[in-house]
């Protein structure tokens, strides 16, 4: 029997095991864990009644495999008092914050009939002057401009962009862009902008009534029913190269205690950059590149309140407001009723702060972050007032974002290195440094494994998932 060794128990790591485990039985499999939990950053979070989901995460996809793998793995139903194990299909609505007013998102041309005044002519200008003299799109900043015109850009992008980064626009990769942003096309654009329907009808999406992480918890006890060992609090911090193969990897446990875990095959989905670092034999030039490769940080405080009278329909508002410090808030009642106790008496938000590890805000202790989150909420109207606030929570969340910026542009040389392994595989969005939802993480491991048992050598279509396939998602 072959020992496959997975380095990370997210939905890249669990994934490759599920599928690997299913299809054949010649192998063992090995999940090596470093945080007690299961689900990386798709996890649910239980605190006190509540459950806290540190994204907002949405189960949406453009892949029928993954689709059929999610409800697979726990059914869709409509029976949500009777039915525990269940994913509950959502009406996605979500607004932009912005001076005091709500707009609708995903941006339609609703948007310039909602701008009062002077701005709307001016947007709807700028919007035609861009799709008839488009930019050559170096950057995000180009991009956005393209899609939206300047004025829009001005007023919705460039703020939240700023916020989301730490960077302006002009300094990112347009490939993040490609990735989020939903195209409009010209002609309806200027076609809506005279037609009486304001809003896009809502997506649908699918949602575990309890959180993430429920899809992913189940999965742990599937492949652990097949045979899986998961190891938790199993950081992995060096690997071990042989003749151009990994031989082993190097982890502590919780006690500090180095382990050597050899196998035959290695599938990666923790950061690409630490995988790097900690291969001892990799050249000098790809620890420099690796040693550039940026994250963006997140703080996500849980803020359960007595419901406001004007209860928000939306799933998550995203705050452009510069003199707010939150980035986007979600509004977990309106993700599942169950992730929380009382939904008719109380509202519970989770408040998102991008960051740096280690900056003034990440610093902060709980009860300051817990402050700011109170006071901005209820400047926003979200809840009541600060008194309102019944409990918080605070998740702080490193490297949630892989940046497209600094080192980002040499990262092809990573990957190269990389694949010079034979028998190592890089999924996920960590592990391959790539903007990727939950579906693009799956689909990278169910790829790495459809290779891996018919003995393919090329890796490039595991690298390509989320390039080759225009899957236009919105922003998140
Ligand atoms: C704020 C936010 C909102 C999001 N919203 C959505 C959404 O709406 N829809 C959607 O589909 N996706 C969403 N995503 C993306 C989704 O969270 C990821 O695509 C997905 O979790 C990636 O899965 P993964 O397994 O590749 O990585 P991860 O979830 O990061 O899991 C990697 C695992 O590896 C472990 N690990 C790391 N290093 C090591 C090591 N050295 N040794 C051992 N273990 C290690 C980690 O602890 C973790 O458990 C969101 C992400 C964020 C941050």
């Amino acid at each position: 029997m072959k020992r496959i060794v997975i380095i990370g128990a997210g939905p890249a790591g669990l994934t490759a095991a599920y599928e690997l485990l299913n299809r054949s039985s010649e192998y063992s499999v090995t999940i090596l864990e470093e945080t007690s939990f299961i689900g990386g950053l798709s996890r649910s979070v239980k605190c006190s009644s509540c459950i806290m989901d540190p994204g907002g995460h949405r189960f949406f996809t453009g892949i029928d495999r993954i689709g059929k793998l999610w409800t697979e793995l726990i059914p869709v139903s409509d029976d949500t008092g009777k039915n525990d194990d269940i994913l509950m299909k959502r009406k996605r609505y979500s607004s932009i914050y912005f001076k005091d007013r709500f707009f609708d998102y995903p941006i339609s041309a609703g948007i310039f009939r909602q701008l009062k005044g002077l701005n709307a002519p001016k947007a709807a200008m700028g919007y035609i002057r861009s799709a008839i003299f488009p930019r050559k799109e170096n950057n995000l900043e180009d991009l956005f401009i393209n899609r939206f015109g300047s004025p829009v850009y001005e007023m919705f992008f460039k703020t939240y962009t700023e916020k989301h980064w730490g960077r302006s626009p002009r300094d990112i990769s347009a490939d993040w862009g490609y990735q989020r942003i939903r195209a409009l096309k010209l002609s309806s654009v200027i076609g809506n902008i005279f037609k009486s329907s304001e809003k896009a009808a809502p997506d649908e999406f699918y949602y575990p009534k309890y959180g993430p992480g429920q899809l992913w918890e189940r999965t742990a006890e599937l492949i652990k029913s097949k045979g899986a060992d998961i190891l938790s609090e199993h950081k992995v911090r060096r690997i071990c190269t042989e003749n151009g193969r990994i031989s082993a990897v190097i982890c502590t446990d919780k006690n500090g205690y180095e382990i050597t875990v050899k196998g035959d095959i290695f599938l990666s989905s923790m950061p690409l950059k630490e995988l790097s670092l900690g291969i001892d034999s990799a050249p000098k030039d790809i620890k420099r590149i690796a040693e550039g490769l940026s994250f963006r940080d997140h703080i996500i405080v849980g803020v359960l309140a007595v419901r406001p009278e004007k209860f928000p329909s939306d799933c998550w508002i995203y705050i452009h407001d510069n003199s707010l410090k939150v980035s986007r808030v979600q509004i977990y009642n309106n993700w599942s009723p169950y992730l929380l106790k009382d939904p008719d008496k109380y509202i519970w938000l989770g408040a998102e702060y991008f960051c740096q590890e280690n900056d003034s805000l990440w610093k902060k202790s709980d009860n300051e972050l817990a402050e700011i989150a109170a006071k901005e909420l209820s400047q926003i109207g979200l809840i009541p007032s600060e008194k309102s606030v019944i409990h918080t929570h605070t998740e702080r969340i490193k490297k949630a974002y892989p940046a497209y910026f600094d080192s980002y542009s040499e990262i092809d040389t990573i990957k190269k290195y990389m694949d010079s392994f034979g028998n190592l595989y890089c999924i996920g969005r960590n592990g391959q440094h790539r903007y990727n939802n939950m579906d693009h993480s799956m689909m990278t491991a169910l790829v790495a494994v459809d290779n891996i048992l018919s003995g393919k050598t090329d890796k490039a279509d595991i690298w390509n998932v989320n390039t080759e396939d225009i899957y236009n998602e919105a922003q998140n």
